[in-house]
């Protein structure tokens, strides 16, 4: 079959073979076209035109294509759809091609490894991951900032679900794992946020990167590395010598905080809109560079749990924040800081132009003066910090004395390299220049010559330098005077043998410029890639000066405070608010809150109306103490914290309905990952835990889990309920404390006043505001008399007025489903209920797993 295509095709074919995943662009000419299914694919995806071409075959192979300069758009387009996108460039001049042109793919771009294109934030890393499994049940996680060139790897040990966790923090957008991973788990990460999913099973150290290896001393650890690195050589296929030394971390370096409580407490995007608008990080984003914007946001990712390097953060915000000239002058210095860790980047990857190199030179001669402010700093800590400054003064230098201050975007085009750089570049310069100022004094003197004012010397493409005479004064020359070139409809244009010689002389010289400037450049770049290491450091330096002045930034505009530290596990939170809440009311409208809490207190239960104000109480304890591990300061007039190791949060609204859980399932699964794994240090925040199922299991189980906390776990916890009934605990759990929520009313309305006091809420609350709301006063009174019958367990005013109207025809069914008294005349029973007691009866409860069975009960709930 594929003999009969054309050798061009065939091909094609070939290198497709290689690249089946990927769509191939196949340069031919000035285009890039891809044929058969991908050009199908391609043309719907891409809404380009779909065309054909004969193939040798009777059938017409489909065909489409963009042109080459506008590519890089479309292939932005397809990754950010999760395609990968296979380059294949003709690798010999065409002119000297025997036969086809040699073809090659010369680079595979993945959502992982996309270095350019709006899809990539500045302010946000692009992350690839890779994961090994091993034997024993472990797993290695690797990711890998390809802009960047930072790797970073860890082991994991506790199960998949901790592999998830930390892919889904990451929020790398591709994974390389071997070819026979687990398929469940592979189904399990596409529903977080990986686009797309590679395979590498070469896991072999090779020698040019053993020195990246360097500090890892597990072979699991290597192997994880090995595999991402070797699937980058092998898609990139060109040097990376900006790839930084691997380095590796442990999770339990820092505190712990689940996907879906990160979610949760809205710390880099708001649950609603999936922006970083509203977030944490939208808050304390004062930073000035890029770099600084990632690292903040890799800061609030992984807060601290050592509390010395916690101090040394918060003592570098307080110096700034007392040295307040200085940090601003800082702040302005950072503004002219450009991206120095994917500027590196570009240098290594080959493809940075003489804009980029002038970004750097202007990057690098901000970093002496910054370095002495910081280092007048009146800190240590300061002083220590100034030290890695390192302004790389010999690219500075280099860049300084070669490269033009505004050198165009192309390299090709000359115009780059600085006069006095170069001796024989400046030679060829002269020539230029000399033979266009000859050209000038050869116009003036024609025209005093020939006595016509408007005649003057031009340059096309096309006929090179040329004497231009208007129609109206060509009786002015003498016959034979110059040559004639061209006739326009209002003038003639010549030459004489004179003009050509300079001509071809300055063109000469311009030519060898361009060529030369183009050498002279690569060398400067080949120069500059020497300090890639260097740079990096650099770029780390100032992006933890820029955080850290951020930090003090922000504190001193929102007036926050130090936080200070306890060992005995005290929480001392005086005026605390919650920080996003509080920008978006501005301040004047927050009402500030307390919170005590210590090894007697160590359940709050928060009791109070809906819209009071519960949930923004129980985030704003987790948010500050978040804030106070990555090093910030805290909103807050006084506020004394433990360290806590984990912080779980079970908290409405973030319900998963993708993976096809029930809410309540949801609910139950984050309640057991932080019964399971919080310890006394951890902090528990559980709203409304229970609402999702009746109210008596309901109940019962917030009951449970309160007393399962208290008893074993000691963690400190915040557990918001509408279940007025668990308020009684108080009294039999020692630990725990009820607060509440208060509300008044005000000119007969309900005003939330959001202040938290000590001692459970109004039980009546919910009535009273239903006679706010002007319900019929009858129905009050009756709501009245059935509470207090509740409370008193008296179940004589429950029961004695159930009317016998047919309204109540339904809960009477309802009841008759357990009581089957011959007594009670059983109601008939609706189609759809039959129907629901049938699919009971089938059911085979023995042969089904409490999660099947949670699942059914919930499916058949959702159908009543
Ligand atoms: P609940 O959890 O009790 O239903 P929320 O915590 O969701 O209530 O708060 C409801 C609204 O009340 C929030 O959207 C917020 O705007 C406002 N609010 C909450 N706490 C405060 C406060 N301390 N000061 C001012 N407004 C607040």
């Amino acid at each position: 079959m594929a003999a009969a295509y054309t050798p061009m095709i065939q091909q094609y074919l070939r290198v497709k073979a290689e690249y089946q995943d990927a769509f191939l662009f196949f340069r031919l000419g000035d285009f890039y076209e891809m044929f058969f299914d991908d050009a199908l694919k391609a043309s719907q995806e891409l809404e380009i035109t779909l065309t054909s071409r004969e193939g040798g075959t009777e059938e017409r192979i489909p065909m489409c294509g963009v042109p080459y300069h506008s590519a890089p758009v479309y292939i932005e387009q397809l990754i950010e759809k999760g395609y990968k996108v296979a380059i294949c460039e003709q690798t010999e001049d065409p002119k000297q091609a025997k036969g086809v042109v040699k073809r090659e793919v010369v680079q595979l771009i993945t959502p992982g490894t996309m270095m350019e294109g709006k899809g990539l934030q500045e302010k946000e890393n692009n992350y690839i991951a890779s994961i090994s499994v091993f034997e024993d049940e472990t797993f290695g996680f690797a990711t890998n900032d390809l802009s960047t060139g930072e790797t970073k790897v860890t082991m994991l040990s506790s199960g998949f679900d901790e592999v998830l966790n930390e892919l889904s923090m990451s929020g790398a957008k591709e994974v390389v794992i071997s070819s026979d991973f687990d398929g469940e788990w592979q189904r399990r990460m596409k529903e977080r946020s990986v686009m797309a999913i590679s395979f590498e099973d070469d896991c072999g150290v090779r020698d040019s990167f053993e020195g990246l290896l360097a500090d890892l001393n597990q072979d699991k650890l290597r192997t994880t590395s090995c595999r991402l690195i070797n699937y980058l050589y092998r898609t990139q296929k060109r040097s990376l010598d900006h790839l930084q030394k691997v380095a590796t971390y442990q999770i339990n370096q820092y505190m712990k905080i689940d996907y879906f409580s990160k979610k949760n407490l809205e710390l880099t995007e708001t649950i609603r809109s999936k922006g970083k608008k509203g977030s944490l990080l939208w808050l304390l984003d004062e930073t000035k560079t890029a770099m600084g914007g990632r690292l903040l946001k890799q800061w609030i990712d992984r807060p601290l749990i050592d509390e010395q390097e916690i101090k040394r953060r918060h003592s570098l915000v307080e110096t700034l924040i007392h040295s307040f000239f200085e940090r601003e002058e800082i702040r302005e210095k950072l503004k002219e800081v450009y991206d120095l860790e994917r500027l590196a980047g570009r240098v290594a990857f080959g493809n940075v132009n003489a804009r980029d190199l002038v970004q750097l030179k202007k990057s690098l001669q901000q970093i002496p003066v910054l370095k002495e402010m910081v280092s007048n700093l009146p800190n240590e800590e300061a002083v220590r910090l100034a030290e890695r400054l390192d302004a790389c003064e010999e690219v500075t230098d280099t860049l300084e004395s070669a490269i033009m201050e505004n050198p165009p975007l192309s390299l090709k085009d000359g115009n780059i390299i600085q006069d006095g750089y170069h001796e024989e570049l400046d030679k060829y310069r002269d020539a230029s220049r000399n033979g266009k100022t000859w050209i000038a004094q050869l116009e003036k003197q024609e025209r005093e010559k020939t006595g016509i004012k408007s005649l003057k010397i031009g340059f096309n493409r096309v006929f090179g330098y040329y004497i231009e005479v208007t129609r109206a004064n060509l009786h002015l020359l003498k016959e034979g005077q110059y040559e004639r070139k061209q006739t326009l409809t209002n003038a003639e244009r010549f030459i004489t043998p004179e003009l050509k010689e300079k001509e071809s002389l300055i063109l000469e010289a311009q030519e060898k410029c361009v060529e030369l400037e183009y050498e002279l450049f690569t060398n400067v770049r080949e120069h500059v890639k020497e300090f890639i290491p260097r740079l990096q450091k650099l770029a780390k330096t100032v992006s933890e000066l820029d955080v850290l002045q951020c930090f003090s930034a922000v504190s001193e505009q929102r007036h926050y405070i130090k936080p200070s530290f306890s060992n005995e596990r005290r929480v001392y939170i005086k005026d605390g608010r919650h920080p996003v809440v509080e920008k978006v009311l501005n301040a004047q409208e927050y009402v500030p809150n307390d919170c005590y809490m210590d090894a007697d207190r160590e359940v709050l239960l928060i009791t109070g109306p809906n819209m009071s104000g519960k949930s923004t109480y129980m985030r704003q304890i987790a948010l500050t103490a978040i804030l106070a591990q990555i090093g910030c300061y805290v909103p807050a007039s006084e506020a004394v914290l433990p360290i806590f190791d984990q912080v779980f949060t079970r908290i409405g609204a973030a319900d998963d309905l993708i993976s096809g859980q029930s809410t309540f399932m949801v609910e139950m699964l984050e309640a057991r990952n932080a019964i399971v794994n919080a310890t006394q240090n951890s902090l528990i925040l559980f709203d409304e835990i229970g609402r999702g199922t009746s109210t008596y299991d309901g109940m019962a189980l917030a009951q449970a889990i309160i007393e399962y906390i208290h008893n074993r776990i000691g963690a400190k916890t915040l557990f918001s309920t509408h279940y007025h009934e668990l308020t009684v605990l108080e009294e039999e759990l020692q630990k725990v404390k009820n607060i509440h929520v208060s509300a008044v009313e005000q000119n007969g309305r309900v005003v939330f006043l959001h202040k938290i006091k000590e001692g459970a809420a109004d039980k009546s609350y919910g009535i009273h505001v239903a006679q706010l709301a002007e319900l019929p006063n009858e129905l009050i009174v009756r709501a009245n008399e059935i509470l207090t019958g509740l409370e008193s367990n008296d179940p004589a005013p429950v029961k004695k007025k159930i009317p016998a109207a047919e309204k109540m025809a339904e809960p009477a069914a309802q009841l008759s489903f357990f009581e089957d008294s011959e007594d009670v005349k059983k109601p008939s029973i609706s189609s759809k209920e039959k129907k629901i007691i049938d699919k009971v009866k089938a059911l085979d409860i023995l042969d089904m797993t409490p999660m099947q069975a949670l699942n059914t009960l919930y499916e058949l709930h959702r159908k009543l």
